[in-house]
């Protein structure tokens, strides 16, 4: 969706709804903060000044109902400077809670952002600056990036948010363009896990029921210093046909292979999977791949 926060490990997303043109995030923090992050792609014609006064008018109404007041003052010092969009406006609400926050319209993508941090007043301008700092509202080079939980993976702007399941020990993203899907995997507690049995196969016996049809074969391979095995599958005939049949109803063409990487960081303690379903090119797969960090550079075994 091309809406992407750096959030710190100890906050985990809570909620995530939403597209390219409109969305709403929300992490929650250890001391009972939470993050919200709305955007929209809006007409320049709204002004940033505009769209702060609805959304603060909506949440005077809000309050009103639940017989509460609303005090609300436009410009946070602490927010000031917070990003380099030269239409950030600043603010700090307060009913039976409080909130600072800050809405800019970015230049580059046109959406409008309205990013706040609700919680113990007493300490929640710190945090506030570095989330409404970490906000990146559309995406660089033409891949969007998905961190969700502190998993990180980028994958090119055609690709849409399908799924995601945000376990503690399993975190898994599915995206889809439409054509071709992947599949991004993270599990934790690596070293328990494989004390008994080899990567691939405690893969095979956890996923495979998820890639049942393809044959696959798997070869030894390196990922980011780490021992990965690339898998490469293909559907025979049967099975083809059958996803054909299930494909044709709704006038596509089936995915007929499937590709991945699977490997284990002992930095970061975890085993990760990036997997795709495609007709024939991988690339979009090794791609994502590539470019995702399983542990912190410079930190490498
Ligand atoms: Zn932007
Ligand atoms: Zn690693």
């Amino acid at each position: 969706m091309g809406v992407t926060a750096a959030i710190p490990d100890e906050w985990s997303p809570t909620q995530l709804s939403g597209d390219r043109s409109r969305g709403h995030f929300r992490v929650v923090g250890p001391r009972g903060h939470q993050f919200d992050v709305r955007w929209e792609q809006t007409p320049t014609s709204l002004t940033v000044e505009r769209a702060l006064d609805r959304y603060l008018a909506e949440l005077g109404k809000l309050a009103r109902r639940r017989k509460l007041s609303l005090m609300v003052k436009r410009r946070v010092r602490a927010l000031e400077g917070s990003r380099r969009d030269p239409s950030l406006q600043t603010y700090t609400w307060q009913a039976d809670q409080t909130a600072v926050g800050a809405a800019w319209r970015c230049d580059v993508c046109g959406r409008l952002v309205i990013a706040e941090v609700v919680g113990d007043p007493s300490t929640l301008e710190l945090p506030a600056r570095a989330l409404i700092a970490g906000v990146t509202d559309h995406p660089e080079g033409g891949w969007t990036v998905w961190a969700l939980y502190g998993l990180v993976a980028p994958a090119p702007d055609s690709f849409r948010l399908e799924r995601q399941s945000l376990m503690t020990g399993h975190q898994q993203f599915t995206l889809s363009n439409g054509a071709e899907k992947i599949l991004v995997d993270r599990w934790g507690l690596a070293d328990l896990v494989l004390r008994s049995t080899t990567l691939p196969d405690w893969f095979r016996d956890r996923e495979g029921t998820r890639f049942a049809p393809f044959r696959a074969r798997v070869t030894p391979a390196e990922h980011y210093g780490h021992t990965a095995f690339r898998w490469d599958g293909e559907l025979p005939i049967a099975g083809r046909l059958s996803r054909g049949v299930k494909a044709l109803t709704r006038l596509q063409q089936p995915m007929t292979r499937i590709s991945g990487l699977l490997w284990h960081c002992p930095n970061s303690n975890r085993i990760y999977a990036v997997f795709g379903e495609h007709r024939g090119n991988a690339c979009n797969v090794f791609d994502v791949a590539d470019r995702m960090r399983c542990h912190p550079q410079g930190a490498a075994a």
